[in-house]
């Protein structure tokens, strides 16, 4: 074993700290990915009247337009996004 002195012994273990802690951390940065914003398809409805656009998640059918109260009936052809 080489000989090593005390300045040489404290990098090394500056540097095997650093090492870890670096590696740790790529370890966990890339376990916590934002989740990705999804959006269902049937929540986004546009008024027929008013040509408003709002999301109405409970209504999977017919919605009533929060501005101008008519009721939309949504196909499958004209859905959104
Ligand atoms: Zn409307």
């Amino acid at each position: 074993m080489f000989p090593v002195d005390i300045s040489m012994a404290i990098f090394f273990y500056v540097m095997t700290s650093l090492l870890a802690i670096f590696v740790l951390w790529i370890f966990f940065e890339k376990k916590t990915a934002l989740p990705k914003f999804v959006r269902e398809e049937a929540d986004v409805w546009e008024c027929k009247i008013c040509t408003y656009t709002y999301v109405d998640s409970t209504h999977q059918e017919i919605s009533q337009c929060p501005q101008c109260k008519s009721y939309n009936k949504k196909s499958p052809e004209e859905r959104l996004f």
